[in-house]
């Protein structure tokens, strides 16, 4: 069965056909570790995990390698290191700051059930091959040497700005010429930048000082995957600027018509119809969600929804995300040997249609195929482990509101409605109703039991 993936780069679903079927390549920007991950960082995460489970259990486990960056270096780190270690060398406040950000965000995605990337490197291990692309680039004509800084020169790229689609033009129009005069073209960007005495720093051909974000992408994935490699993801928000100028360094340095075959991105998060922000006060971290829900549940939520689409991080959708799963989890039982599905794995190869793949699963649970439902369960890495073992109260809940307002329709003797009422129960809630008389008084008393 073939694999077919929506490539950015090229705007249409494509059959995905590795380099090397042998050792298919996948790249993902990590977090830049200065502060919680929140619930919308978590999305890339989670969607690339699933990606890459696919990816092995097509090309089998041995045969895909997955790297994803950690970046702790930053001025946003700096700043952080200042503000909460001001008594501290800034060194050694920013090794506290990086790791336990590190710490905490490998603990949040190993509970949203991800698996370890085979590699995940530190932009700070990485310093000596970013110094050598920048050099590449000099000595090439692409970048040069101005106001303290490094520069990638735009117009030294025929083609530069495929990935997101903008013209050079269009860009110097309302430029900010203040602050860009040292620049060749407004849309340069920084590839080292030099240090004050009291900022991180690492000596260079250009004085002491430090990478440019993008440039750390460019020589993490030459080192691990190469100079052209399968697979590049992260948000939409990373196209550009930072992807479409990872691409610029690294086809430039390489000489290389592209740096990764498919480019995909997956689209944002917001929270209740809002956009996640500090002021609005609506800013979750993976490890709020984690005091409220499961790991499981997160993740199964995360995944409902098509990773292109926008979704809307809500209470409701995780309320039903959990009866689901716990509904699933109480028809499955003990199955010793779970197979994924047929059809959940051409939904997943179908540009990752975890949604589509989500509904079939829901017919397996109806249809009692515990064998094929598990299998797909684990496929999209949801265990059921961590659920809670108690009765799934809100379900109860549901269900004796509904029995009661059946009651009410067949004292009222409206039997159409009250028949109504029994066919929502038991489809909607998976339910076996039972109507038994109690002999002595007459009165008809209604049970239910969940259906296995
Ligand atoms: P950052 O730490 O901001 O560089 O983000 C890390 C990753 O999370 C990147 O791949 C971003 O595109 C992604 N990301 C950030 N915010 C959201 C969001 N609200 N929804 C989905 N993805 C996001
Ligand atoms: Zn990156």
């Amino acid at each position: 069965m073939s694999l077919r993936l929506y490539n950015t780069l090229t705007r249409q679903k494509e059959e995905f056909v590795p380099i090397d079927a042998s050792n298919v390549r996948m790249y993902v920007c990590g977090p830049t570790v200065y502060d919680f991950a929140h619930i919308g960082n978590a999305r890339p995460v989670i969607v690339f995990d699933v990606l890459y489970r696919l990816l092995r259990h097509i090309y089998g486990e041995g045969h895909v390698k997955y790297v994803r960056n950690i970046t702790d270096v930053d001025d946003k780190i700096n700043e952080r290191a200042l503000r909460d270690f001001p008594e501290l060398p800034l060194n050694d406040a920013i090794a506290r700051v990086t790791a336990k950000t590190a710490d905490q965000f490998q603990a949040d995605v190993k509970a949203l059930g991800c698996l370890e990337p085979t590699v995940q490197p530190r932009a700070t291990d990485n310093i000596v091959g970013m110094i050598e692309m920048i050099s590449t680039l000099i000595t090439k004509g692409h970048a040069y040497v101005a106001a303290g800084e490094v520069l990638f020169g735009v117009d030294s790229m025929k083609d530069y700005g495929q990935l997101s689609n903008r013209k050079l033009k269009d860009q110097k129009a309302g430029a900010r010429v203040a602050v860009d005069a040292h620049k060749k073209n407004p849309a340069d960007f920084v590839l080292w930048k030099l240090s004050s005495a009291d900022e991180p720093g690492w000596e260079s051909p250009w004085g002491r000082g430090r990478p440019g974000w993008h440039i750390e992408c460019s020589a993490m994935s030459k080192r691990y995957l190469g100079e052209v490699f399968d697979i590049h993801g992260g948000g939409l928000d990373l196209i550009f600027p930072h992807h479409e100028n990872e691409i610029a360094q690294s086809r430039c340095v390489h000489g290389t018509d592209v740096m990764a075959n498919v480019w995909m991105h997956n689209g944002f998060l917001q929270v209740e119809g809002q956009k996640m922000s500090k002021s609005l006060g609506n800013f979750t971290t993976i490890a709020d969600v984690l005091k409220d829900w499961s790991g499981e549940v997160a993740r199964f939520n995360m995944l409902r929804t098509h990773y292109r689409q926008p979704i809307d991080w809500t209470v409701a959708s995780l309320e039903e995300s959990k009866n689901i799963l716990l509904d699933w989890r109480d028809r499955i039982g003990d199955v010793m040997t779970p197979r994924p599905d047929a059809e959940v794995v051409a939904a997943l190869s179908d540009d990752l249609n975890t949604h589509g793949a989500i509904t079939r699963m829901h017919i397996l649970a109806k249809n009692g195929s515990v064998v094929a439902l598990l299998g797909s369960l684990e496929l999209l890495g949801i265990g059921l482990a961590t659920l809670p073992r108690e009765q799934n109260v809100l379900v109860k809940k549901q269900v004796e509101e509904l029995i009661e307002a059946r009651n009410q329709a067949r004292n009222a003797k409206d039997w159409k409605r009250a028949d109504e009422i029994r066919e929502e129960i038991a489809s909607k809630y998976y339910v076996y109703l039972s109507d038994l008389k109690d002999p002595a008084t007459g009165v008809i008393k209604t049970t239910w039991e969940m259906r296995r």
